[in-house]
């Protein structure tokens, strides 16, 4: 495959522009896309990580199509590449407000505006609903531009790779519910936070859900064999995936075997000083 180098900033339709957050890495690819929605005034959904290189990015987007500022800004979650980039933003730009659903949110940088599942937001010529999308995050909000049959992704769909279902605050039953969710919805493009344009929205979440219940059957598969450890089924069942990936590998198991247990299917034992075991259930 040919390495193409995504572009620090592009303009993948009249209303949308895309200026990149300057923080790759393993975790988030070329970095976190931020996007400038509308015809003047423009709407930014997330901010990137804070990276002193996004500011004077942004500034010469924004100069390039006649803007002085964004009007405010719209937040996916509250991982620390969507939200790092408020301070920044906000010591440019006074008085700039700033929203996101609220929610077991503690040290957010305030005022922050809390906004729910549905409550619309206009902008020139945009408007977006925002979609509760819990799983990824319990404080996800995809947001629907309804002029383009469009969704603004956040990390529940992304350009490049699957989602990371961390533990703790994700919740994989809860996130297989908000891709059937946004399914439902008419949606055509994609505009992830990580990574390129997806062109047929549809077929993407399809490939999703599809993937994860193949990963949820190859679970069961090997806890079948005897496979019991977090460690040994990652070993199994992500052969063919880099090694660098196993620690997200891992995540994405445990993510499994809570809905598993929580579904009555599977038996955690813990185990004193090693990683718990895990059993089928007739
Ligand atoms: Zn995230």
């Amino acid at each position: 495959m040919t390495h193409v180098p995504f572009p620090e900033t592009a303009t993948p339709s009249d209303l949308v522009g895309r200026v990149l957050g300057l923080n790759p890495g393993l975790m988030t690819g070329p970095g976190t896309n931020t996007y400038l929605v509308g015809r003047r005034d423009p709407i930014l959904i997330d901010t990137g990580a804070g990276v002193p290189g996004y500011l004077p990015l942004l500034e010469r987007y924004l100069g390039q199509r006649g803007w002085a500022r964004p009007a405010r800004v719209l937040l996916t979650h509250r991982h620390p590449d969507h939200i790092g980039g408020v301070a920044q933003l906000r010591a440019r730009f006074p008085g700039l407000p700033v929203a996101k659903m609220i929610y077991r949110d503690t040290g957010l940088p305030s005022p922050i505006d809390d906004l729910r599942d549905g409550q619309v937001v206009t902008g020139d010529g945009v408007t977006l609903v925002p979609v509760y999308t819990p799983g990824h995050a319990s404080d996800h909000l995809c947001y629907y531009l309804v002029e383009e049959k469009a969704l603004f992704s956040g990390d529940v769909v992304l350009g490049g790779s699957t989602t990371v279902i961390p533990s703790g605050d994700g919740d994989l039953a809860d996130y297989l519910a908000s891709l059937r969710r946004l399914r439902g919805l008419d949606i055509r493009r994609i505009y992830p936070a990580h990574g390129p344009v997806i062109e047929d929205g549809p077929g993407r979440i399809d490939e999703y859900l599809a993937h994860r219940m193949l990963r949820e059957r190859q679970i069961l598969e090997v806890l079948g064999d005897g496979t019991a450890t977090i460690p040994a089924i990652v070993a199994r069942v992500y052969r063919d995936v880099a090694p660098a990936l196993h620690h997200a590998a891992g995540m994405s198991v445990e993510a499994h075997l809570r809905k598993l247990a929580r579904e009555g299917r599977v038996r955690e034992r813990p185990e004193r000083d090693a990683p718990s075991r895990w059993e089928l259930l007739a």
